[in-house]
């Protein structure tokens, strides 16, 4: 029989903000251990929590951009548990009346373009770290770090809408890119600013009914992803073809080895017990604060893909890359304008990208050597055939470590482009001369030869002949018009 895999993820963002959801300590990564910690979030008696302006805006952000419903009142709910790295033990969270609902994420999953609804986004705190356990000389002891207890979290619930690991691989990249795009998080899988959860289970083909499901835990890459559904789903087909049952589970992913383990079972499901949050008044977003975070929303970067589709009839492939990283796109757009969009894409994509790549800059660091104008200057004389291939390539090499204009860095590197008549004609003419083989199979229609005449132009050249200019001048010679009617003389 064939099976379906029927997948929904739930993703964690942690949000890039300065302070904790609830206290004023700082959020940041790789402080001392337990340095950010506060009578708040250690759960001191007494001690209230007070919700952070700017995690509330980063929820908004996110739920606007994939066109969530915003719930003008929403609620704050305790999720009680007994949590070794939550000194509370109840983690704040929203339950049955979260921020966002619905909503989707435009995706890519390779040449189609899908949309995969969501469930709702809500508002939580992260739990600290343990490590656990360690040996100490002849003691084996568990350590807990509280500074990530009290970090803003956004959960975001996709409907189960996934049939295999590809798509969610392909939904998580997707939304890493958005996050970043909207400055809300770094979306750092490594440092675990994203994870994701996810549920999966199978069902005959065709069939409605979902089959029974089990939960892989705080997945925190995107090949982990990948590879742990794929994983999951093959074994929950085997046991399927062999007759067994599924049982529900909770399992952990080993990246490292490779291998899906059982957490917990069914039996020691956790009852949560979850209760409105009696420290915190209900979390009222007016339509002033709702209409003053999509006003500040950059433009998305599918609808910018769309745009350059349209108005620079750039490949969707292109403006995927692109749109890779806001700061990217900018630089892309600034380049683009006032001159040959499909030049500039090739340009970025290729060599900006490898330099970039290579020193392990920024794209910020590339753009303050090489501004948008500097590019512009670059590509317009690569637009109008002034600089051959290898020598663009040399001057694009300068110009990362090097000030100064094209002419400038020709200048200074006493390199001087021929692509004049008058430069090119006596070499033309003397390789016309050393090659009458070739020039007569040219003339006897064998156009194919005319490659091999321009190449030994540019190797008399040295390289610094313009192959355009070349083959026109050769033909003309071959033709018997006059040379200096070339349009590049
Ligand atoms: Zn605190």
């Amino acid at each position: 029989m064939a099976y379906q895999a029927v997948i929904g993820l739930e993703c964690h963002i942690q949000l890039s903000t300065r302070t904790k959801m609830f206290c004023g300590c700082p959020a940041e990564f790789g402080a001392t251990a337990n340095a950010n910690v506060c009578p708040v979030c250690l759960g001191l008696p007494g001690a209230l929590p007070f919700p952070n302006q700017a995690g509330v805006d980063g929820a908004l952000r996110l739920g606007l951009a994939l066109g969530c419903r915003i719930a003008a009142a929403s609620e704050f709910a305790r999720k009680n548990y007994f949590y070794p790295d939550m000194p509370k033990n109840y983690q704040i969270t929203q339950y049955d009346r979260p921020l966002c609902e619905a909503g989707a994420l435009p995706v890519r999953v390779g040449d189609q373009d899908r949309r995969f609804e969501l469930v709702r986004i809500h508002i939580e705190e992260d739990t600290g770290k343990s490590f656990h356990p360690e040996r100490h000389g002849d003691r084996r002891i568990s350590r807990v770090d509280f500074n990530r207890a009290g970090v803003p979290l956004l959960e975001l619930v996709t409907r189960p809408d996934f049939r295999d690991s590809a798509e969610c691989a392909a939904f998580l990249t997707t939304l890493r890119r958005l996050v970043r795009w909207l400055g809300i998080s770094d979306g750092d899988m490594e440092k675990g600013h994203l994870r994701c959860d996810a549920n999966v289970s199978l069902r005959p083909a065709g069939t409605e009914a979902y089959g029974v499901k089990t939960e892989i835990k705080n997945l925190n890459s995107i090949r982990g992803v990948e590879r742990a559904i794929a994983a999951e789903i093959a074994r929950q087909t085997g046991r399927l073809e062999a007759g067994e049952r599924i049982e529900q589970a909770t399992l952990l992913y080993d990246a490292e080895g490779d291998r899906l383990a059982v957490m917990r079972s069914k039996e020691s499901a956790h009852d949560y017990r979850y209760f409105p949050e009696p420290d915190l008044p209900r979390l009222e977003v007016g339509a002033d604060w709702i209409a003053a975070a999509r006003a500040a929303l950059p433009e998305l970067p599918w609808t910018r893909a769309e745009r350059w589709a349209r108005d620079f009839a750039l490949p969707s492939y292109d403006a995927g890359v692109l749109c890779e990283q806001r700061e990217l796109a900018d630089y892309f757009e600034a380049c683009a304008k006032a001159g040959d969009a499909k030049l500039a894409s090739n340009w970025i994509m290729t060599e900006v990208l490898r330099v970039v790549r290579e020193r392990e800059w920024t794209v910020g660091d590339w753009a303050k050597r090489v501004p948008p104008e500097r590019l512009r200057d670059f590509l317009a004389r690569v637009a109008a055939r002034e600089l051959p291939g290898p020598l663009a390539k040399q001057v694009f090499g300068w110009m990362a470590d090097e000030s100064g204009t094209v002419t400038e860095l020709l200048e200074r590197h006493g390199v001087r482009v021929q692509s004049s008549a008058g430069d090119l004609l006596p070499l033309v003419r003397a390789v016309l001369a050393e090659h009458p083989g070739p020039v007569a199979q040219f003339r006897a229609g064998k156009a194919a030869t005319l490659g091999f005449l321009v190449g030994q132009v540019m190797k008399k050249s040295a390289g610094q002949a313009v192959p355009q200019v070349v083959q026109e001048l050769i033909r003309n010679e071959l033709s018997g018009k006059d040379a200096s009617s070339s349009p590049s003389a």
